[in-house]
């Protein structure tokens, strides 16, 4: 069962179409400050109460990003490892034709789990709004640029500002800064790149197959140059450690950027950085992050920096353009993680509850003059 409170959510929509065996659920949950903005995730046991708590986050997170969007998202039920790209394809333009009323004036779509480029295209063609969804290909509309690759690194360019800003409130200088990332996907490839060339030593890294370890720093664009070709980082000449040893070594920054609950009640006593900057959504209960931050760990929390992604988002549904996206992600999450860092030192609260204050409040005085 899903609760409600006072910020929502507004409308719970289920949809089937009998022709495709298309199950799909939107959940809506505040529109205050605009349409609901959420991914799509396909998986077989999606259901209304996750989509319901990860369109919450979407609130919060929109809010906090000061966008003019509110939060949602969508799930369709299917598995699809066992569907062909065919199969998959009816199912994703199905959903998308049967939410048509509320896209996009209530309910704005992104990729999420299973969900990329190429089914962006098919969601907007069969919805007929071409802002019905984000994360488009950058080449769909003729004559006009109106998607924004996610080879951009968006989101891993605002972990990047969230580091240099929780660095400079630490009294740490970037450069020569230790600093771990497990994950080095989309997200932590980015934050790596940006980082080390701002003179940071990215110490450790790790991807699926293992991790990598060089107390000097490791060989960045050489890492890169493994995973462009589609290597693991454990491929390169660096010392291989245990995977989750990543999340124990004494360093100034750890960049969670890969899997959820990965700092959790086995690994937060051995903890030992300054400073965890949550690149991947929910790597830790909001329990443990209480506990490290009473141990004086800083903790930028994940909705605030992991925005960038979203505020591509934004800049794609407004019909900018590329060049302007990093500008905006800056923009926004520099003075946004300053606010939440000063609140935080003035209240003695967390990072999160300092976020949510400020998220809550921008919520509330859009509805004070909103009619
Ligand atoms: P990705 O698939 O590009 O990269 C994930 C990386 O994690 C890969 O390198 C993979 O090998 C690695 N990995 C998988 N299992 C691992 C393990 N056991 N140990 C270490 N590494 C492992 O994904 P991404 O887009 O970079 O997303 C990473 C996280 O950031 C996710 O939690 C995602 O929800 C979150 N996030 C991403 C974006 C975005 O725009 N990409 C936006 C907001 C939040």
């Amino acid at each position: 069962m899903v609760t409600h409170d006072e910020w929502g959510p507004e409308k719970i929509i289920q949809v089937y179409d009998a022709k495709t065996g298309m199950k799909g659920i939107v959940v809506v949950d505040n529109t205050t400050l605009g349409p609901g903005k959420g991914g799509i995730r396909m998986l077989p046991e999606v259901s209304v109460d996750e989509v319901a708590a990860l369109a919450r986050a979407m609130t919060w997170k929109n809010a906090l990003a000061d966008l003019p969007f509110g939060g949602a998202k969508s799930g369709i039920v299917a598995d699809s490892k066992t569907l062909t790209q065919e199969k998959k394809d009816e199912i994703v333009g199905a959903f998308a034709k049967a939410i048509r009323n509320v896209c996009p004036t209530m309910y704005i779509a992104g990729p999420d789990m299973y969900m990329a480029e190429h089914e962006m295209e098919v969601f907007v063609k069969a919805n007929g709004s071409i802002k019905s969804a984000t994360g488009k290909p950058k080449d769909l509309c003729e004559g006009y640029s109106c998607g924004i690759p996610h080879e951009l690194g968006s989101t891993g360019f605002g972990v990047y500002h969230a580091t240099l800003v929780s660095l400079k409130h630490f009294g740490i200088p970037v450069k020569g800064a230790k600093i771990a990332i497990e994950g080095f996907g989309n997200v932590g490839t980015f934050a790596a790149d940006f980082l080390s060339k701002d003179g940071a030593k990215i110490i450790a890294t790790s991807d699926s197959k293992g991790a990598v370890y060089n107390e000097n720093g490791l060989d960045v664009r050489e890492l890169l140059r493994i995973k462009s070709r589609g290597g693991s980082v454990t491929e390169s000449n660096e010392k291989k450690i245990p995977a989750e040893s990543i999340f124990e070594l004494d360093v100034d920054v750890l960049i969670p950027a890969a899997r959820a609950y990965v700092i959790n009640e086995k690994n937060a006593h051995n903890v030992r950085a300054k400073i965890i900057i949550e690149g991947a959504n929910i790597p830790m209960t909001i329990e443990i992050e209480k506990k490290l931050h009473q141990k004086g760990v800083l903790i930028i929390p994940d909705f605030i920096a992991n925005a960038g992604g979203v505020i591509s988002s934004y800049v794609e549904h407004i019909g900018g353009k590329t060049e302007e996206v990093f500008p905006m992600i800056e923009r926004k999450i520099v003075p946004n993680t300053i606010a939440v860092l000063e609140r935080s030192k003035q209240k003695g609260m967390m990072p999160r509850d300092a976020g949510m204050e400020i998220a809550k409040e921008r919520l509330l005085n859009a509805k004070r003059f909103s009619v």
